[in-house]
């Protein structure tokens, strides 16, 4: 018998970058371990049809999830948290949304009655709510409105959150996130930004269940009451978020706080069985309690952004962690490195890696920063434009190719040793320009990468358009670099090693999209051995 879904709604007032990813994925996590099957989706109120084409200075990294789709970064907070992979129905943005809805017009599916922003748009976005928790069985979806309450771009989001309230009673409920400052000159915690916020959803007939708080100080009694007075809900449903140390303490603190029983109560959701977050617990304290500290660099183009490479760091937390030691990630900007300041840059770090990226700006550090860490014998992971960037040096260094290039780069290049293979242009003939998604690989024995993933048969998350050059593989692993991961269908390689190096690996695909913290991914668990050992 199909279960009866319950929607939660999470919103966020006051400001933005409250962390609504986080507490969805903390309150997901806590319903998770107590036995409840549970999804979360982000709908993102901007027009782009997904966030594939944004530039990450606009909202950082494009996560990518197993069936191709170009998300936001919060799917992967959602991954990493319930170790469970996410799909393209859990990221819809209003450019989707009104894209289905102007193309079902042009087909007539409204059968000629007049398209409007309600009903039309609204029943759109709650078929795609309800949808998610329907075809995956879920006991909730959670659902987290991207923007803040107020903005024209949510209107329609929030009024199908205000439907959905009403048709579904106490099986659907609102979270709402807010601020509550603190003022060092008045020496107080102040609730009216809380207070205006949750009455900005009122006036759109949204009246919010709980109330997260997120805040710098301690948030007491009477500061609860008072919130819970204003706002028409119970000082119980006032929850504390305070800033912590790590995200992976978020869903401890909401344990603290009571945030899941809290949902249970309001949601009539018999309590089954006892919470058990033990694993999490013990990942937290290998993370708290490291026996030493590395440092590795990471060099790319976004250096000063916290989230153009989100899933990347994340995944150096959770491989720091399994390996009981702190990876300190020293960013160093791709335009800063070059032949004569290489050394003095990273002659103290343990471990370099070289991060994914499109265009040329920056290439040339990057490729210096490789040359001094296969020279030098430094613990290296090139990731997609990474592992290119080493084939590129390799090229240029070992194989005496002059002027050896990425046709992304120069397409005029004598020695294209990274370039669009023929099957792959084929590809963009049709629309979609990029290899996405999942792709199986098989390993080749006696290798690092068959020591680091102890199997032969992996799949791995993609996102690129160019690929290693296949002419060129006999040349260079005679020379030394040898393709230990090849797609079993159209032999593309996935997977390049250096022979004579303690650890050298560069990578097509993109490893971290698929570390969690129940399950740190291998190539990173690796690497920071390798860097750790060094
Ligand atoms: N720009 C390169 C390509 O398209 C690498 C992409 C990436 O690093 N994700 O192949």
């Amino acid at each position: 018998m199909a279960k009866k879904t319950k929607f939660i709604f999470v919103t966020g007032g006051v400001a933005s970058s409250l962390g609504k990813g986080i507490i969805s994925a903390s309150l997901a996590k806590l319903l998770q371990a107590r036995g409840f099957k549970v999804g979360i989706q982000k709908f993102d109120p901007y027009i782009n049809i997904d966030p594939g084409t944004l530039n990450p200075y606009e909202h950082g990294e494009c996560f990518v999830t197993e069936d191709g789709a170009e998300t936001d970064l919060d799917l992967g907070h959602y991954e990493r948290f319930l170790n469970e992979p996410t799909s393209q129905a859990n990221n819809v943005t209003t450019g989707r949304i009104y894209q289905t809805v102007i193309n079902k017009e042009r087909k007539g599916d409204y059968l000629g009655s007049t398209v409007q922003i309600i009903p039309h748009i609204t029943d759109e976005i709650k078929y795609r709510v309800r949808l998610l928790g329907k075809k995956n069985n879920f006991d909730f979806v959670i659902t987290e409105i991207g923007g803040t309450v107020g903005d024209i771009e949510s209107l329609p989001f929030i009024e199908a959150v205000r439907q959905m309230k009403w048709e579904l009673g106490s099986d659907s409920i609102v979270i709402h996130l807010t601020l509550v400052p603190y003022l060092a000159a008045a020496g107080e915690l102040k609730t009216k930004p809380t207070q205006h916020s949750v009455k900005m959803l009122l006036e759109h007939g949204v009246q919010p269940d709980i109330i997260v708080c997120r805040t710098e100080h301690h948030l007491n009694q009477h500061i609860r009451d008072k919130i819970a007075r204003f706002c028409n809900v119970q000082p119980s449903s006032v929850i504390e978020s305070i800033d912590a140390e790590s995200i992976y303490d978020v869903p401890v603190l909401m344990r603290q706080e009571k945030l899941d029983t809290e949902v249970l109560n309001i949601t009539k959701t018999p309590i089954e069985n006892e919470l058990n977050i033990d694993e999490w617990e013990k990942f937290l304290k290998r993370l708290k309690n490291p026996k030493a500290t590395i440092e590795v660099a990471l060099v790319g183009k976004y250096v000063e952004l916290q989230d153009a490479y989100k899933s990347i760091l994340e995944a150096m937390v959770h491989a720091g962690a399994e390996n009981q030691v702190k990876v300190k990630v020293q960013t160093i900007h791709s335009e800063s490195i070059n032949a004569s300041n290489a050394d003095e840059l990273l002659k103290n770090v343990n471990g370099i890696l070289v991060a994914p990226g499109f265009g040329d700006r920056g290439i040339q550090g990057k490729i210096e920063a490789v040359r001094y860490a296969r020279e030098n014998k430094i613990p290296f992971l090139g990731i997609c434009l990474g592992m290119q960037c080493a084939v590129i040096e390799f090229g240029r260094n070992v194989l005496d190719y002059k002027g050896a290039d990425s046709t992304e780069f120069n397409s005029k290049t004598d020695y294209p040793v990274i370039d669009i293979m023929e099957n792959q242009k084929k590809i963009s003939g049709m629309g979609g320009t990029m290899r996405l998604g999942s792709y199986p690989c098989e390993i080749k024995p006696n290798s690092h990468a068959a020591e680091t993933y102890q199997d032969k048969n992996i799949n791995e998350r993609h996102r690129h358009r160019f690929e290693f050059n296949d002419k060129y593989l006999k040349k260079y692993e005679e020379a030394g670099m040898i393709a230990t991961g090849t797609n079993p269908k159209d032999n593309l390689v996935e997977i390049m090693e250096l022979k004579d190096h303690p650890w050298f690996m560069g990578v097509q695909f993109h490893p971290e999209y698929k570390s969690t913290v129940a399950n740190p991914h291998p190539v990173f668990v690796s690497f920071i051995k390798a860097a750790y050992h060094k």
